[in-house]
């Protein structure tokens, strides 16, 4: 089945312990319709300038990621810039230039609007609880955000999870919602606003899957090496909603196959910057690492 993703599109520059890259193709529905598109359909809405790479709408479109949603509008691209200190897990921003991206306000196709799962990508909750109001009843509604948004538009994100079936968050994240730094308190506390799960990514220590009557674990893939966790969080979502829309079931063992998948997709993204080890990533590749983590947490 199709996903429907809104979020951004930017250029990235970056810098890591191990390297940097200047307007590298980046952005939370970038990242997260590459990882999706390994499993299923991708419908997505974002907007760029006319600055921005014609090679990244041809690879969009060459992996077959539907772009009728993508506006392309005079003016430039939103760029981010980050670094990472030594353990990878806190990106520090150094500059945010929303450029077209501040005027954004999601155009929903009409093609678009009954797609059964919708993704919110990080961006204004005010924007994802519009593109709500311009779709269908979706079959499952899944988002994520970020601090900016805890800090400045709280309320709004509050409203906006009343409509979430399952919210993808990270473990600082969630602590600055709820103001619990207990995990278990503070994932109660976001389910009683209105989502059924809760995914708490918590980067290299992997993520757990919550509900009313759920607990689950996942370890991420141990990794020896890694070079830029930009899209970590975004390519968990897409591994995660890809692998749900693909089976077309929500059960707890299928959600809790989809968190492997997303930590699956999230570790070989992580291998390089920008799209550059998805790229070269198979399938194959992706089942492989899927089986060494079944073996990696069975006794
Ligand atoms: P993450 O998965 O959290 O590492 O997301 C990384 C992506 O988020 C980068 O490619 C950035 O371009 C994008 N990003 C950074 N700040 C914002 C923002 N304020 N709104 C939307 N996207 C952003």
């Amino acid at each position: 089945m199709s996903i429907l993703v809104v979020g951004s599109i930017a250029l990235d520059t970056i810098q890591t312990p191990t390297g940097k890259r200047v307007d590298a193709l980046g952005g939370s529905a970038t990242y997260f319709s590459y990882a999706a598109s390994f499993f299923s359909k991708v419908r997505m809405v974002g907007v760029v300038g006319s600055d921005f790479p014609k090679e990244h709408v041809r690879m969009l479109e060459k992996r077959g990621i539907d772009i009728q949603g993508l506006e392309i509008v005079d003016g430039k691209t939103f760029r981010w810039s980050g670094s990472y200190d030594g353990d990878l897990n806190k990106a520090t921003t150094h500059r945010t230039d929303l450029n077209v991206f501040g005027a954004f306000k999601p155009k929903i196709p009409a093609s678009y609007k009954a797609t059964p799962y919708v993704f919110l990508a990080n961006i204004d909750p005010d924007l994802q609880r519009d593109v709500l109001r311009q779709v269908r009843r979706p079959k499952l509604v899944i988002a994520d955000t970020m601090n900016l948004w805890i800090d400045i538009k709280r309320d709004s994100l509050v409203q906006l999870l009343r409509d979430v079936d399952i919210m993808i968050m990270n473990d600082a994240e969630i602590a600055q919602l709820t103001g619990e730094h207990n995990i278990i308190r503070a994932a109660r506390k976001v389910l009683s606003y209105g989502p059924s799960y809760i995914v708490v990514k918590k980067g290299s220590h992997g993520a757990v899957l919550i509900g009313k009557s759920e607990f689950f674990s996942a370890p991420a893939y141990p990794l020896a090496e890694l070079h830029d966790p930009t899209g970590a969080g975004d390519t968990f979502a897409g591994g995660f909603v890809g692998y749900l829309a693909s089976v077309k079931k929500a059960d707890r063992l299928t959600l809790r196959r989809a968190v492997i998948y997303g930590s699956v997709v999230a570790s070989y993204n992580v291998e390089d910057f920008s799209l550059e080890r998805l790229k070269k990533t198979k399938k194959a590749d992706i089942i492989k690492r899927l089986k060494e983590i079944k073996k990696m947490v069975s006794w």
